[in-house]
């Protein structure tokens, strides 16, 4: 028989110094994603991964891409290829002012921080404007990116309830109360309006002005991230809040819109907040890459970005339907999803008694993945639900998918 083994502490090799010591207290905070941890099982073939929130970018004119990024480096390698300014050059800071004039926002180029997508820049507001322990308001769910960022600068999120027309203003003024009373104020309220990830819902236009005039009234920075706004299947669009209030922190990104892999977002402050940006945005990466910067201004001057931004959306819109279907004709009884206007998520709650965060290695085993709720909070809630993204298989493929969800779903009552 073999000895009982100590527990494992992990060590540097090098100083015989505990990990745990030698790294800074907010490393604690840091966690892997779930679905990372089996992303090398969740994306073999056989696997129909509905976990991730990779675009699709099938419909991307690959050969005319191919001649532009050609001519960007025989015409203008030496300045592509080089160092550029922190804040991002200045002709695509101008063209981000055209893409947020879409939704409503008039913008000038000097307030626009361009970020090595938008996962930047939610880490640069968070470096700049909470320090450990501050309060952060999110919605419950939130965006897991974003939660990894407020918790890298241990940060204390206090989430705030959305219902079919998003956060919940009554909520959100409880919420801010209540911490009134214990003498804090939350830096900032954290908010996806359009086409929630990983909630799928969208804030009514009546709700915008609301959820603006409560975070004035108690002081509180909004900061709104907006990566899915141009991509709604019903061609309504609604009114981004910076449109409606200079002061919000709004966040873009063309990762959704264009090509994720090229990283270019971007942050739209306020004059006070740019200055500190850009410091934040030198001391992480000195400027975002010159190449990719002017590779997505050539595409937004030569190329009918909108006409494409349709196409994308149709194919998102084909897949929902799928989806939508296929939960309709599989999914066993007492399961509840909402109906997303865009996007890339369907939220889905499953009966009492099935743990999604248990389920999901069953669930891959079965040939399928998800990710699952409790990684959308900060607070341990969401076992009960779980996130599906349409966005990249094709639409058999999604329905083979959740009929392989609905069978470990099956299973897991015992029906
Ligand atoms: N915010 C939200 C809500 C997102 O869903 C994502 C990507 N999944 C991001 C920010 C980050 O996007 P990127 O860094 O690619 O611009």
């Amino acid at each position: 028989m073999s000895e009982p083994r100590p527990p494992a502490v992990q060590h540097d090799h090098k100083t015989d110094v505990p990990a745990a010591e030698r790294f800074a207290a907010r490393t604690a905070g840091m966690t892997a994603s779930e679905i990372r941890a089996l992303f090398a099982v969740a994306s073999r073939p056989e696997v129909v991964s509905l976990a991730g929130g990779m675009p699709n970018l099938a419909a991307l004119p690959l050969d005319a891409l191919s001649a532009e990024v050609a001519d960007l480096v025989a015409r203008e390698g030496q300045t592509a290829l080089q160092y550029g300014s922190a804040q991002g050059i200045p002709l695509l800071r101008e063209q981000i002012c055209e893409v947020m004039a879409e939704e409503g926002i008039r913008a000038d180029p000097d307030d626009v921080v361009v970020t090595v997508g938008s996962q930047m820049a939610l880490d640069l507001v968070t470096r700049i404007m909470c320090d450990p322990g501050d309060v952060v308001l999110a919605e419950g769910p939130s965006y897991v990116g974003a939660l990894g960022s407020f918790a890298a600068y241990q940060a204390r999120v206090v989430h705030v309830a959305m219902d079919e027309h998003g956060l919940i203003p009554d909520v959100l003024r409880h919420t801010l109360r209540t911490l009134a009373a214990e003498d804090i104020v939350p830096k900032f309220l954290y908010t996806i309006p359009n086409f929630h990830n990983p909630a799928g819902v969208t804030l009514s236009v009546e709700r915008r002005a609301e959820v603006l005039e409560i975070c004035a009234s108690h002081g509180v920075a909004v900061v709104e991230d907006n990566p899915y706004g141009l991509l709604g299947f019903s061609g309504v669009r609604y009114p981004a809040l910076r449109s409606m209030d200079r002061d919000v922190i709004y966040l873009g990104s063309f990762s959704k819109t264009f090509a994720s892999g090229l990283r270019v977002g971007w942050a739209l402050v306020p004059p006070a907040v740019r200055d500190r940006l850009v410091l934040a945005a030198e001391s992480a990466t000195l400027c975002p890459p010159s190449f990719n910067q002017m590779l997505v201004s050539r595409y937004l001057a030569g190329h009918d970005w909108r006409a494409q931004i349709k196409t994308f959306t149709e194919a998102y819109r084909e897949r929902r339907d799928a989806m939508l279907a296929a939960l309709e004709t599989y999914l066993p009884e007492g399961c509840s999803w909402n109906v997303p206007d865009g996007g890339f998520y369907v939220w889905l709650t499953v009966p009492e008694g099935v743990d999604t965060k248990a389920m999901l290695p069953r669930a891959v085993t079965a040939r399928v993945a998800y990710a699952s709720g409790t990684g959308f909070y900060a607070d341990g809630l969401g076992s009960r639900q779980l996130r599906l993204s349409y966005c990249y298989p094709p639409p058999e493929r999604i329905t083979e998918g959740v009929r392989r969800l609905a069978r470990v779903l099956e299973a897991e009552l015992d029906v």
